[in-house]
């Protein structure tokens, strides 16, 4: 069985634990491999080794910095069909979708290569009669990064590139479920030419993560993951006295109103609700379909679905691939077993999908449907991540906004319409953070920031772009005088500017 390593000190490091979780090939169900979880010793190793190296990287130059994530960055579009691979080996997504990310991945590193710019102060000068301020941004010192199985190579990204940037040193604890990726990226900054110890990658599970949290070497966790774990990271990273910004789950939903141009909408609808399985934060899982629309809508999303290929990920063809594990799957299978009995319509079950002998042993379970879906089943209130798009049908406009701010969610949203004037105000009244004009999966490119609202971020910062170079840095006002001794003298008083 092939054992994953650590990357520590720009090498790989072989674990000595006796605790390890296991990796498959989700397309077979086969265990290809198994990730280490840190004993509280190598936990201590790393932080010791990013201590060290965080020191003279956050006073390197930043046209060092510039230059070594330049480098990266081509390694990065070098190696992005070997990254794909690896992602599709491990998470079982198609090919393509793990190209996708890593190209979504790479707009972070682009980002990042213009910290010259992003790491600008401010100067004013005479704010008091010979008096000056200026601004400046310093890393934090050692960041730590949690990551969630469904995008292996682009959450790591939205991370590493600007925590690097910033002069900080990173640990990335990527998910125990697809650990290669990681591992791969840490070659790859070292290729580009990264001091040893500024990134480092560690495995492991809750407890590796509760001794992350209360390091006092560690002074920023960035998380993503799902939403009750992100809120007690939140809570015990913050308690510690660290920043901490906690990305959660997610139920979007697309509003669909009556002028909308139903092909449009149902192209768009199974495009987000079963890409990638499902398992995205950002994917369609509730329709809300707004008058006479829900009839035809469903036929048009019904007759498309019945088309999709699901299959191997690295198979040619394949448009959707197994789900993460058999735990997921049978939990994603059992929300639309149930769904009948809450007073929901199965409209079409994926349960009754066949695949091909070779992948009998996979975690499969094919797209689903569910018509008359109401808030207050479980299949509404839960985020599933799985393939499965539920309709919630209303009347009006105004409904419609109602069901989706009452979600204790807020992450993403989309609405189709034909009409500008209520586009305009969907935008204005959601209560969502990344919002969607006939654009399914709004997830902002990299100069602006991701993180969505309510129970769908814990924290003030979002993610990546200017948020991301807020997080990783602390600001320092620095009020200037060059006295002049004939005017000096004693004054207890406050400080006056005027
Ligand atoms: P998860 O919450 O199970 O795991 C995320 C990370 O936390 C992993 O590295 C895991 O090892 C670690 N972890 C697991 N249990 C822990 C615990 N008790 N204490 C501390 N750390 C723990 O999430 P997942 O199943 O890997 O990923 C899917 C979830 O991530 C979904 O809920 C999805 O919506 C969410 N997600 C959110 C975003 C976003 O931007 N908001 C993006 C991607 C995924």
């Amino acid at each position: 069985m092939r054992s994953i390593n650590f990357w520590v000190d720009g090498k790989p490091l072989e674990s000595t634990t006796q605790r390890w979780g296991a990796v498959y090939n989700p397309a077979t169900g086969e265990q290809t491999a198994q990730t280490p979880f840190a004993t509280p010793a190598e936990v201590e190793t790393v932080i010791a080794s990013a201590t060290e190296a965080s020191k003279k990287w956050g006073r390197m130059s930043i046209s060092r910095r510039t230059e070594v994530l330049f480098a990266f960055r081509h390694l990065v579009f070098a190696h992005r069909e070997e990254l794909a691979a690896l992602v599709t080996a491990e998470h079982g997504k198609t090919l393509d979708d793990a190209l996708g990310e890593v190209s979504r991945g790479l707009e972070n590193i682009e980002y990042a290569c213009g910290l010259a710019s992003h790491l600008k102060g401010g100067f004013t000068s005479q704010v008091s009669t010979g008096i000056d301020v200026h601004s400046l941004r310093q890393p934090v010192g050692v960041v730590a990064g949690i990551t969630p199985f469904n995008f292996p190579v682009m959450v790591p990204m939205w991370m590493t590139a600007n925590a690097i940037a910033c002069g900080n040193a990173m640990i990335l604890k990527p998910s125990e479920k697809d650990p290669s990726a990681s591992m791969r990226i840490a070659e790859l900054l070292s290729e580009a030419g990264l001091p040893d110890g500024v990134f480092n990658v560690l495995h492991g599970d809750a407890e590796i993560v509760g001794t992350l949290l209360e390091h006092p070497g560690v002074g920023a966790i960035s998380f993503v993951g799902s939403t009750p774990i992100a809120k007690s990271i939140y809570e015990r990273g913050t308690s510690a006295g660290k920043r901490v910004q906690a990305l959660g789950g997610a139920k979007n939903h697309m509003l669909v109103l009556p002028d909308a141009d139903i092909g449009v909408a149902a192209d768009a609808a199974v495009s987000a609700a079963y890409g990638s399985a499902g398992e995205r934060c950002m994917a369609i899982s509730v329709i809300v379909a707004v008058g006479a629309v829900a009839d035809p809508l469903i036929d048009a999303i019904a007759e498309r679905m019945a088309a999709l290929r699901v299959g191997a990920g690295d198979e040619e063809g394949t448009e959707m691939g197994p789900l993460i594990s058999k735990i997921h799957r049978d939990k994603v299978a059992s929300y639309v077993e149930g769904a009948a009995a809450e007073g929901a319509k199965v409209c079409v079950d994926g349960s009754n999908l066949e695949v091909a002998a070779a992948n009998k042993g996979g975690f499969f379970f094919g797209p689903s449907l569910i018509d008359n879906v109401r808030p207050g089943m479980k299949v509404y209130d839960d985020e599933i991540f799985g393939p499965v798009l539920s309709v919630v049908r209303v009347d009006t406009f105004d409904e419609g906004v109602d069901v989706i701010n009452s979600n204790r969610y807020g992450n993403g949203v989309a609405i189709f319409t034909r009409d500008g004037g209520a586009a305009r105000q969907f935008t204005v009244d959601v209560t969502c953070g990344m919002v969607g004009v006939n654009v399914p999966i709004p997830v902002p490119v990299a100069s602006y920031s991701f993180g969505g609202w309510k129970d769908s971020l814990f924290g003030d910062t979002h993610m990546y772009g200017p948020a991301g170079i807020e997080f990783f840095t602390r600001s320092k006002v620095v009020t200037t005088r060059w006295p002049d001794p004939s005017s000096s003298e004693v004054n207890l008083g406050f400080p006056k500017t005027r």
